[in-house]
């Protein structure tokens, strides 16, 4: 059920609005600004429905509080007002508000309204879902990928890794095995490595048969001793897709911050170039410096 959080401070509103609601959606209610700031931010409700007249802050206040929070901002806002002039109306989306519905209230055009709002939210996460992550695997996008790597170079660069993660011979799984067994092994690599990783790391496909992990970590050794974990891991599964029972293993390449590092690109290279010296010298392995 969907939480709509009710903000009103007349007491026969709320009633009116309880019982319109409460069949259909989880409803919480608030009688005044300050609390209702707090309940929405730690009830993360998906609508508010928001009076506008009310004692100590009135609903444009409470409405821009709500946008200035980057937890509550992006939840849609309908304001109930008894004001039909103009400024009111124009305040109400000047301030953030998605939507308004005039008091006295009635109930179908109050539930359409409601109904709306909540569906057009439900595809803008869908959306938002769609843009950062891949269908195949579930991980992040390539674009998701370096829009997080960005923000975690820019605010905590100094104990930064990333690893850049290529499948071996992956070509020949598909020439032997067929393309739907490749996406399988493709699947199946992905979710091992997501199972071992720290659940803070930035962890994407940036395409084809090519991964990249971004992390802070406080200890190298610990991180290369993760990753040949991990490594080793891989290598111990058998997949038997159709009866054919089927190996493989991934190559990784480390590469650490360093001062003459300007961008995430830079920190990227590094790792790129470590994975590179794992193809040439072999596969099957983790590289960290040469
Ligand atoms: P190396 O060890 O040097 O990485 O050899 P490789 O064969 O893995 O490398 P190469 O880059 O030559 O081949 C990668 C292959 O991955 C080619 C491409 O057809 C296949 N591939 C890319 N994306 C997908 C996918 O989503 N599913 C499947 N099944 N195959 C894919
Ligand atoms: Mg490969
Ligand atoms: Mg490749």
């Amino acid at each position: 059920m969907e939480t709509i959080l009710v903000i009103d401070d007349t007491a026969t509103n709320i009633q009116i609005l309880v019982e319109l609601l409460d069949d259909t959606y989880d409803v919480i209610v608030a009688t005044d600004g300050r609390t209702a700031l707090e309940i929405a931010d730690e009830e993360l409700p998906d609508l508010i429905l928001l009076d506008i007249i009310m004692p100590f802050m009135d609903g444009f206040e409470v409405c821009k509080q709500l946008k200035e929070n980057p937890k509550t901002k992006n939840i849609p806002i309908i304001f109930l007002t008894a004001q039909t002039d103009e400024e009111s109306i124009e305040k109400a989306y000047e301030v953030g508000g998605n939507d308004y519905v005039l008091k006295p209230l009635k109930p179908k055009e109050l539930m359409a309204r409601v109904k709306t709002q909540l569906e057009l939210q439900r595809s803008i996460k869908n959306l938002e879902y769609l843009s950062s992550y891949d269908s195949m695997t579930g991980i992040l996008n390539r674009r998701k990928f370096f829009e997080l790597a960005k923000i975690s170079f820019e605010t905590k660069k100094e104990d930064l890794f990333a690893v850049m993660i290529d499948i071996d011979n992956f070509k020949n799984i598909n020439d032997v095995h067929g393309h739907a067994a490749g996406d399988i092994v493709i699947k199946t690599i992905v979710s091992k490595i997501a199972d071992m990783l720290p659940e803070e790391s930035i962890f994407a496909r940036l395409g084809g048969e090519e991964f990249v992990i971004v992390c802070n970590y406080e200890d190298e050794k610990k991180l290369f001793d993760l990753l040949e974990e991990i490594r080793n891991s891989i290598k111990d599964l058998t997949l038997n897709i159709e009866n054919h029972l089927i190996r493989f293993t991934i190559s990784m390449g480390i590469a650490q911050y360093k001062e003459t590092f300007v961008i995430i690109d830079d920190l990227l290279k590094e790792a790129d170039a470590m994975l590179y010296k794992a193809k040439e010298t072999g596969r099957d392995k983790v590289i960290f410096r040469t």
